[in-house]
């Protein structure tokens, strides 16, 4: 696949910098350039998977394990309360760039972000058909 027009492929490949906190042979991780808040970091696997259900498990557990590092040291750092992990997969979810990437991204008490969270009820039974039917699709993926 030719990855040469992907921003983090280039970032992952030191074609082009970035305000990188950590990086081994598997992950890269930086801050965001337009953040939404201070130490807004993107955690972000040096092989080119558009999503993160196309991530090899070993890549997925240590982009885990890296964006827990990186939530625990941005808290540190910035005084934050909180954190979000956030991963846009497909268009549809807001991805921009086509390449896995998961956002760490420190939150304030009532500081207004996502406050937006529009929930409702399911009509009858749709819970359970859906509970059976993704329980069966998830069994059939982990087998
Ligand atoms: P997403 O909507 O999940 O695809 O978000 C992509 C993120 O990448 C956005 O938050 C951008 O601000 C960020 N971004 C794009 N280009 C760069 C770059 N060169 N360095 C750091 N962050 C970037
Ligand atoms: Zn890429």
């Amino acid at each position: 696949m030719d990855t040469s027009g992907c921003i983090f492929c280039r970032i992952a490949n030191g074609q082009i910098g970035a305000a990188k906190v950590f990086e081994d042979k598997d992950v890269v991780a930086f801050l965001d350039i337009a953040p939404v808040s201070d130490g807004h970091c993107l955690v972000v696997p040096k092989g080119h998977y558009p999503t993160l259900d196309q991530c090899p498990p070993e890549a997925l557990a240590r982009i885990g394990q890296v964006a827990v590092a990186v939530a625990r040291a941005a808290i540190a750092v910035t005084g934050a309360d909180g954190y979000n992990l956030l991963c846009n997969n497909g268009r549809a979810a807001g991805q921009v760039i086509a390449h896995a990437h998961v956002h760490v991204i420190p939150r304030r008490l009532n500081d207004g972000l996502f406050d937006k969270w529009p929930s409702y009820q399911y009509p009858a039974g749709l819970i359970e058909q859906l509970a059976g039917k993704i329980r069966q699709k998830v069994k059939d993926d982990l087998d």
